[in-house]
């Protein structure tokens, strides 16, 4: 059923049925409600660390934890049970099916009758899951996409990363992400970087969009333009001054051939010979953070106090 364990099922299985099993359960995987929380069979409802199955409810159609509840959200006693289903159960098995029945589903069903009425909600129809139309009504059979269902977890791709593959071509998203925890920054640092490119660090622009509010939305810095993130982190003439600087010293004294762009400073590194990765990726992400800090101040970013911050993160690593 719908979160069974394979191991937890208390009969034998041969591969072939495991593996039947395991695709059986991928198409009910986004399917819990407490109306279609099954007692038997289900992982999370044990006796001696074993999952149920009572042929004699199953078949009188005794399938859900809903069913096992009274209409004012409690469970059944014995004899309200019997009297109910009207069906030859034991004490020991009413004990066992009762007992397994974790706290948290009873906390979830007290005192609530409204899961208890809708209880004969039907199974969806297997093709119409989500895993059913991938596998069965996809014109297009996407070996990708099957293969991605037999992945232990779900992974979810952040919408910016297809806004972001639009503008700019062949970007390393494994470094993207990964890039800012290789190095000995500070979570505030990496996290100037997290936001801007989630396009959710907060610019006046976004603030007045995103939260309705009437602020003046001209540049902390220069007050001429509209504060965006691209003004405020690449055109604002202060900022530009700033990455002028950063340039400079890398091309004096690193890379006489660097060159920095707007996508370099938004997902923090700029791809050439990889002995100089280690120092342009915190040097980016640093003042990325030192704008964020003067915005906060409301002080013009001034590369001489960018200076600073690089040696002080400098000096933190000389004991590491
Ligand atoms: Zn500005």
């Amino acid at each position: 059923m719908c979160i069974f364990s394979i191991e937890k099922i208390p009969v034998a299985l041969s591969n072939f049925h495991k593996q039947a099993l395991l695709a059986w359960s991928m198409i009910f995987k986004h399917s819990f409600s407490p109306t279609n929380y099954f007692i038997w069979n289900n992982k999370n409802i044990c006796y001696k660390y074993e999952s149920l199955f009572f042929e004699n409810w199953f078949k009188n159609g005794i399938n859900r934890v809903s069913q096992l509840f009274n209409q004012d959200g409690y469970l059944f006693t014995y004899q309200e049970f019997l009297s109910h289903y009207n069906i030859p159960v034991t004490p020991k098995q009413f004990a066992i099916v009762f007992g397994a029945i974790p706290n948290g589903v009873i906390m979830l069903f007290k005192g609530c009758n409204s899961f208890l009425s809708s209880s004969e909600i039907p199974l969806p129809d297997p093709a119409d899951t989500y895993v059913g139309r991938i596998c069965f009504k996809s014109t297009v059979k996407n070996n990708r996409e099957i293969c991605f269902l037999f992945l232990h977890d779900w992974v979810s791709t952040p919408h910016v990363v297809s806004r972001w593959n639009n503008l700019v071509e062949n970007i390393l998203w494994k470094k993207v992400w990964t890039f800012p925890n290789k190095y000995l920054l500070v979570n505030k640092v990496k996290e100037i970087s997290f936001k801007l490119i989630h396009r959710y660090y907060p610019v006046k622009t976004f603030i007045v969009s995103k939260l309705k509010l009437s602020i003046d939305v001209n540049c902390t810095f220069c007050d001429s333009q509209p504060e965006t993130l691209l003004h405020l982190f690449w055109y604002c003439d202060h900022t530009r001054k700033l990455w002028q600087d950063i340039c400079q010293f890398i091309v004096d004294y690193i890379y006489k051939d660097f060159e920095l762009y707007f996508k370099d400073v938004l997902l923090g590194f700029v791809i050439f010979e990889k002995q100089h990765e280690n120092l342009f990726f915190p040097i980016i992400l640093l003042a990325k953070y030192f704008i964020h800090k003067c915005k906060t101040m409301k002080v013009t970013s001034h590369s001489s106090h960018f200076q600073e911050d690089v040696k002080i993160y400098i000096n933190s690593l000389s004991t590491s």
